[in-house]
């Protein structure tokens, strides 16, 4: 079989519609690629035969090739997707009961060092490509998902890499996956979250079509946030909420701000309240994040007793908060970990995600 150099998935419908003639081809494809999982052009009996095998030799649209899969005993798969420079990138699916998660990263490693996170400490390899983006969620939603529940997931950036440090190509990638003729993610199923950088956030809030914020906050003090994160040295805290304020923001439509709780570092009662104080007057949830333990950390995990007393002095101040549940402990659960662990071993593939499941959809 022909598989041509150039990857489907790197352009929005748009641009193939110049591309192709006459131009109502573009739809079409992007509906049997994205809505029937068709990776093949022979398997696209509605185009003419030479023009199926005119579009073989030039384009791609195989998806791209696991170098890892690993399933948790709670249901969280991980994926570390082989790019083609052989970079990996990792991917999980998050089971739910009625809408899974897929979260998908934006950038080999990330150039903004937080001191509690392991992509951090890899510093910045590249940014991913629009295609590089898009087919981490294809992968995920091939492998898990029955064709019946095909669409019944949400996306998350939060990945490896700062998701506004790579603009351009990211909100490239959420227009693909947002197209109507294609996948058709609603922009309410998809939350980008970011540890602060201001120019991109005052340029998403100006887009047309919006995914939900997610804050990465893990401090609530200048002073913490400093050794934390060192992005607020930039961007300092005051400068953010003020953004944040500023940001469009629909009906009932709250800001997720994340917060780590490292044990004597941001567990404390006065730094709850300090929280409180700083989110007063934001439509906002708080996800409380217990430290996933990594020994490259320097860092512990609070009790479960302070982090209970932590959320309660919220909830006493009328702020939504909720502990995240730590998924895929037995899998190496931080961002980041995969990578590193895994990045020099062989290649050992589950099963080829696409054509099994695509036999799902006839
Ligand atoms: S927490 Fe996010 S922004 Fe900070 S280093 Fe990790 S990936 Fe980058």
């Amino acid at each position: 079989m022909i598989v041509g150099a150039k990857s489907f998935f790197e352009y929005e419908r748009p641009e193939l519609a110049e591309i192709f003639h006459p131009a109502f081809r573009a739809t079409q494809i992007y509906k049997s690629v994205y809505q029937r999982w068709f990776d093949e052009f022979e398997l696209m009996t509605d185009l003419p035969k030479p023009l199926r095998a005119s579009l073989a030799e030039d384009w791609n649209v195989k998806l791209p090739a696991l170098h890892r899969r690993f399933d948790s005993s709670d249901g969280t798969r991980r994926y570390l997707v082989r790019l083609a420079d052989s970079e990996l990138a990792e991917t999980v699916f998050i089971p739910e009961e009625h809408r899974s998660t897929i979260c998908i990263s934006s950038q080999i490693g990330c150039a903004l060092a937080c001191t509690f996170c392991l992509t951090g400490q890899l510093g910045l390899t590249r940014h991913l490509t629009p295609g590089e983006i898009v087919t981490q969620v294809l992968v995920a939603q091939r492998d898990n998902l029955s064709w019946d529940m095909r669409d019944s997931f949400n996306i998350v950036l939060m990945g490896m890499g700062e998701p506004l440090h790579n603009y351009d190509n990211v909100m490239k990638a959420l227009r693909i996956l947002h197209d109507d003729e294609g996948l058709n993610v609603s922009m309410s199923r998809i939350t980008l979250s970011t540890a602060g950088l201001l120019p991109p956030l005052e340029r998403l809030a100006n887009e047309p079509a919006i995914p939900n914020l997610a804050i990465s906050l893990t401090g609530a003090t200048n002073e913490k946030r400093n050794q934390l994160m060192p992005v607020n040295r930039k961007y300092p805290i005051e400068q953010l909420l003020d953004a944040v304020r500023r940001f469009p923001l629909k009906h009932r439509q709250r800001v997720t701000f994340e917060y780590v709780l490292l044990r004597d570092v941001t567990d404390s009662p006065q730094d709850a309240l300090h929280l409180v104080k700083l989110l007063k007057g934001i439509r906002a949830k708080i996800n409380l994040i217990p430290l996933n333990e990594a020994e490259e950390l320097g860092y512990k995990r609070p009790s479960d007793g302070a982090i209970e007393s932590f959320r309660q002095i919220l909830i006493d101040h009328n702020i939504s908060a909720f502990v995240r549940k730590n998924r895929g402990n037995d899998i190496s659960a931080a961002c980041g970990q995969l990578k590193k662990k895994w990045a020099d071993e062989p290649e050992k593939v589950v099963h080829p995600v696409g054509a099994a499941s695509r036999l799902d959809c006839r």
